[in-house]
């Protein structure tokens, strides 16, 4: 935990976020700036950076927080389909330093992202 971190913050519930799914160890919430009608954010409840510091001992969250997407889409009704995405590091454009998962759907999406 870090106490600068704002997704900490989300996952210790000090700040309220509109969680929509929980288990032991991930947290999905609303996104503040949704870019599609879902959008939802993974996050593992432990402090990570993001995907360039799991290393082979995460595996499991890794997997549980795929999972996590799934019942995410499951939950929203995303039976069109949905994209599961994450940002890493400056280029990637990520802007908060806890590893996430975005769960995208709702809407058309094109390839490649911009
Ligand atoms: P990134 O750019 O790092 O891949 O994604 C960070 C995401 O976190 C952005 O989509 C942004 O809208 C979202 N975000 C940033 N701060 C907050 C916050 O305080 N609450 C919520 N719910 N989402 C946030
Ligand atoms: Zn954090």
């Amino acid at each position: 935990m870090s106490q600068q971190c704002i997704f900490c913050r989300i996952a210790t519930k000090e700040i309220n976020a509109g969680i929509v799914y929980e288990d032991a160890h991930v947290v999905a919430f609303r996104d503040l700036s949704p870019q599609a009608p879902t959008h939802v954010l993974v996050i593992p409840k432990r402090h990570v950076g993001s995907l360039s510091d799991m290393v082979e001992s995460d595996a499991a969250l890794l997997a549980a927080m795929m999972l996590a997407a799934k019942q995410v889409a499951i939950a929203a009704g995303l039976t069109g389909g949905y994209r599961v995405v994450t940002n890493s590091g400056p280029d990637a454009g990520q802007s908060v330093s806890h590893f996430h998962l975005h769960v995208l759907g709702g809407r058309p999406m094109s390839w490649p992202p911009g």
